[in-house]
């Protein structure tokens, strides 16, 4: 959940294009409209030549996808990457299904909307355990003032949230992209709970 600094893509493309070699981006987290844009990338107006996608893309259904653009784009020939249930056509009806549904129900725009709002009420608590957050869309870090997203992770899991320990200081957000602003109001509510009792944890864990 570290985004690239201010140029920093446009840098790896220019750099790409000076030297031919190849800009392959993951997107497999950041894709399918995890940020509130089809794929994270745009909102820096660079095209990268390869581009990796899963997890969202089959939406709940297992289905990765590697996708060349330009003279990439048949890089891979048939037979070249052997696999038994690759491009099988149960998980593609999903990733379809999934690709139509965020089309139809306005899904990318409601992930802006919703991912402001989640960081606006975020911006609200003021806790000594938060020091800031970072992210774009429904894909967001709360930033911890120290090393305590273990803590952070399991009392939010008690309290029926699943959000994950990036890194000791870091909570990684990523919520279905159908979230509403009354189940963000819900975990808004539930934060300082959480953050209190990570913090009592914490406590204790060094007094032991
Ligand atoms: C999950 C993940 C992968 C691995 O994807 P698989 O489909 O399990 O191979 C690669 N890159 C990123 C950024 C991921 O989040």
């Amino acid at each position: 959940m570290v985004p690239a600094p201010e140029g920093y893509l446009a840098g790896v493309r220019a750099l790409c294009d000076r030297t031919g070699a190849a800009f392959v981006l993951d997107e497999i987290q950041s894709g399918i409209g995890r940020t509130g844009q089809w794929f994270a990338h745009q909102e820096e107006g660079v095209r990268p030549d390869v581009l990796t996608l899963a997890k969202g893309l089959g939406g709940g259904l297992p289905i990765g996808a590697c996708v060349g653009f330009g003279r990439f784009a048949d890089a891979f020939q048939k037979g070249d990457h052997g696999s038994t249930f690759g491009g099988n056509p149960v998980a593609c009806a999903a990733a379809l299904a999934v690709i139509d549904t965020i089309e139809t129900e306005g899904l990318l725009a409601h992930t802006k909307v919703m991912g402001d709002l989640l960081a606006e009420q975020i911006e609200g608590i003021d806790h000594p355990l938060l020091s800031g957050q970072r992210g774009s869309g429904l894909w967001r870090a709360l930033v911890l003032t120290g090393p305590h997203a273990a803590h952070v992770q399991e009392q939010a899991a008690v309290r029926g949230f699943l959000v994950n320990a990036v890194a000791p200081d870091a909570i990684r957000l990523a919520p279905p992209l159908v979230i509403t602003p009354e189940q963000i109001g819900v975990f808004i509510e539930a934060l300082p709970t959480i953050l209190d009792a990570a913090e009592a944890a914490a406590t204790k864990e060094q007094q032991s």
